[in-house]
């Protein structure tokens, strides 16, 4: 993806499953080096968006573009214009996803998790990769856990694992899907601390969370979603201490 004014830009974007919508208009713009925080209660079509950034879905009306190019726009009721598959496949390469299960591969080692993609989606040189992917553990903090399995590691270990491994491909976006939810308490913050490491090294990112400290100290921006609509934005500060819209306020009240 080329580095454009934006590296996401949502212009009324809309997704249905059948005849359930589920997104309703989405318009939200994350410029380069952005940690923009998205929020909202289950069901409010927040995965669903991240899915469409990553091709996972396509959009039934609307424009979305990631970097400079539109991926996908649709006129109501018309029909679904769509890039090709290689240009598909070239710009989720350049797009990395952490999700809330760490899904990392059971029966390789954590080096060699990180190492898949490139090797094999890349066919980059080994040597070379998995110089990099050594790196990319010693930079999430698993220096010494290179050559463990997944089932030898903590939640917290396993999901900087698929972190690294997402890093590996080098991309110019990441999305984090509740990257937490699915952990002990005591390990959500070895992984938030990767994740503001990350931000600090100026990496574009959207991350789906309920960890409003996170989006306090860390957000560049914060995004409230409720019913498949944006009903709030700003800066997160003046989100999280003075919500404006009612929605928001009782969410809010719910989760802080
Ligand atoms: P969130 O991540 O905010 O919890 P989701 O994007 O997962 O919300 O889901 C939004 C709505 O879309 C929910 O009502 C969910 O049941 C519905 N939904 C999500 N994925 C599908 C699917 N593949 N088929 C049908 N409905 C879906
Ligand atoms: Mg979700």
């Amino acid at each position: 993806m080329k580095t454009a004014e934006s590296v996401v830009r949502a212009e009324g974007v809309h997704k249905s499953y059948g005849h359930v919508e589920v997104l309703k208009g989405i318009d939200l713009t994350v410029a380069p080096g952005e940690v923009m925080c998205l929020v909202g209660p289950s069901g409010s079509g927040k995965s669903t968006f991240l899915r469409c950034i990553n091709h996972l879905e396509t959009i039934n009306a609307g424009r979305l573009y990631v970097g400079d190019q539109l991926i996908g726009y649709a006129e109501r009721g018309g029909r679904i214009h769509e890039m090709r598959d290689k240009e598909i496949a070239r710009q989720r390469r350049g797009i990395g996803m952490v999700f809330q299960r760490f899904n990392l591969f059971p029966h390789m080692t954590a080096l060699q998790n990180v190492m898949e993609a490139p090797v094999q989606v890349k066919k980059r040189p080994k040597g070379e990769v998995r110089e990099q992917a050594r790196q990319l553990l010693d930079r999430v903090g698993l220096a010494d856990k290179a050559d463990s399995y997944p089932s030898q590691l903590s939640g917290g270990q396993q999901q900087r694992v698929a972190i690294a491994r997402a890093l590996a491909m080098q991309p110019e976006l990441m999305l984090f899907d509740e990257p937490t939810s699915a952990l002990d308490p005591e390990l959500v913050g070895e992984v938030l601390d990767v994740m503001r490491g990350l931000a600090e090294a100026g990496m574009t990112m959207i991350v789906v969370t309920h960890e409003m400290g996170f989006a306090r100290e860390v957000g560049d921006s914060f995004v409230f979603m409720d019913g498949g609509v944006v009903v709030e934005s700003g800066d997160p500060r003046a989100v999280l201490a003075a919500p404006r819209h009612e929605r928001t306020q009782a969410f809010l009240s719910k989760v802080l």
